[in-house]
């Protein structure tokens, strides 16, 4: 048990976190960053411990690669991140294999996106409506479609429920999406390698690991006590607090006062979406070769959502490594969570619909691993989300606004890269520069 006196403490050590800590300590700030995991890194973590191959646990991609400011970091800094577009491959794949083309099925959904928003602007009386909703007021209003092409087009339009982490039912229509701004770059060097650059004006005796948070209290002198599952206790001007919205929702650290009305409202109205990665390592490759990435459509509202399989193999090490990866949504993942032995059976449909050749049996992978976000408490869910009914604008807005000196960062906390590890960074900078310019002032 010891007691600390810092200018700001920051509580959890992913992106967020750590890009706060860096720009306080370089501003001259006194720092301590409290990391309730024996390791760095939160959602980012590259995990290095076979050799040549890197596992992506969390975070695999930079999304929104034109508008992201950690791969421009990393391109002007020449980190050796190797960075390499990731494409989605021609077809979309179901158990049997490719959808049949000729159908003009991918024309066919490329009509959905157009609508939704038509229908919204010719609806203001509608506010939201799930993504089950639209896709059958698409189907049924679409007068052009055939009706093989509207169940199959049904079952394209399933895709956006991927990143959401859930069934159709339960995912908004209106705010299911994120800008694409640009193709999806993979850093094959390993993400670890921009975690340790942001991270390097960071004092390593400031980072203080296995030290889980478990309650804030605001004081009256506008000072702020933070009390640790280890006993220790911490006071300082600020708080940042960068733990996922699962944490929040759990009230796994107690605030006092309680947070504002706002505030709480904010983390009940954002979503946790429920997703994993399970890594599958083969003798041989029995997929397409050269295809960076398979999208998966599985049933409505089944066991089997849609699913992304990346061709890791062209990835880890210089096609020495023949292997996937698949993104797998809540239904399957809480299953491999609880039982990790079970991945191989349970994803076996999503692996036979990639086959070249059809007739022949996947192999029984030689190493399967698989991440388990959703049950791990210093997660509770992989990202957040938008919820049915709520523009995530609202709650994002009032996480920028914090509460005095209890600040909020992490990737559920901005606009601008909302869910994303470049999301979390610039957040972490934005609640920096509010200390930094908070501090001037006095
Ligand atoms: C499977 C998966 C795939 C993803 N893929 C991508 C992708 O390809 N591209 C992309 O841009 N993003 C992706 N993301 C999202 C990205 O990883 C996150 O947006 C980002 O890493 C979040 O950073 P953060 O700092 O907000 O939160 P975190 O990284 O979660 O950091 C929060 C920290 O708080 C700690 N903590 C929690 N509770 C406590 C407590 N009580 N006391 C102290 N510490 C605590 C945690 O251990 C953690 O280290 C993915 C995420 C997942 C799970």
């Amino acid at each position: 048990m010891s007691s600390k006196s810092v200018d700001v403490v920051i509580v959890g050590a992913g992106m967020a976190g750590i890009k706060a800590a860096a720009d306080l300590s370089q501003a001259g700030f006194s720092i301590a960053v409290l990391e309730g995991r024996d390791r760095l890194g939160g959602r980012l973590h590259t995990d290095r411990t076979s050799g040549s191959k890197l596992y992506e646990l969390g975070c695999s991609w930079f999304h929104q690669s034109l508008d992201n400011p950690l791969l421009k970091l990393a391109l002007d800094e020449n980190l050796e991140i190797k960075p390499q577009y990731d494409d989605n491959g021609p077809g979309i794949y179901d158990a049997d294999g490719p959808l049949d083309g000729s159908k003009k099925l991918g024309q066919a959904a490329a009509d959905f996106g157009d609508f939704a928003s038509l229908y919204f602007k010719s609806h203001p009386e509608v506010s939201d409506l799930s993504l089950k909703e639209i896709i059958d007021i698409f189907t049924s209003e679409h007068r052009l479609l055939s009706d093989a092409q509207k169940a199959e087009v049904k079952r394209i339009l399933q895709i956006p429920t991927l990143p959401n982490g859930s069934v159709a039912s339960d995912v908004s229509a209106k705010y299911n999406g994120l800008p694409a701004l640009g193709r999806d770059v993979l850093p094959v060097g390993g993400y670890d390698i921009i975690y340790n650059h942001v991270k390097k004006p960071v004092g390593d005796s400031d980072i203080h690991l296995n030290t889980a948070v478990t309650s804030i209290i605001k004081e009256s002198n506008n000072t702020v006590t933070v009390a640790t599952e280890n006993g220790d206790k911490y006071t300082s001007k600020y708080v940042i607090v960068t733990v996922p919205i699962g944490v929040l929702k759990a009230n796994a650290i107690q605030f006092s006062p309680a947070l504002p009305a706002p505030l709480s409202s904010a983390i009940d109205n954002l979503g946790v979406s429920e997703l994993g990665k399970v890594y599958f390592e083969f003798d041989t490759v029995f997929w397409p070769e050269t295809v960076d990435k398979f999208v998966y459509v599985g049933d409505i509202e089944g066991e089997y959502a849609p699913a992304v399989i990346s061709n890791w193999y062209l990835f880890n090490g210089e096609k020495k490594h023949p292997g996937l990866f698949v993104i797998v949504s809540s239904k399957l993942i809480s299953k491999i969570e609880a039982n990790p032995s079970c991945a191989f059976d349970l994803l076996k449909p999503v692996l036979e619909a990639i086959r070249v050749d059809q007739a022949t049996p996947v192999p029984a992978p030689t190493r399967t691993k698989s991440t388990n976000w959703n049950s791990d408490r210093f997660t509770l869910g992989a990202i957040s989300r938008a919820k049915i009914g709520t523009d995530p604008a609202g709650p994002i807005a009032e996480f920028a606004n914090g509460f005095d000196n209890v600040r909020f960062a992490g990737e559920h906390t901005i606009l601008d890269g909302f869910t994303f590890v470049h999301g979390a960074w610039r957040s972490g900078a934005r609640e920096a520069k509010y200390i930094i310019d908070d501090q001037s002032k006095i």
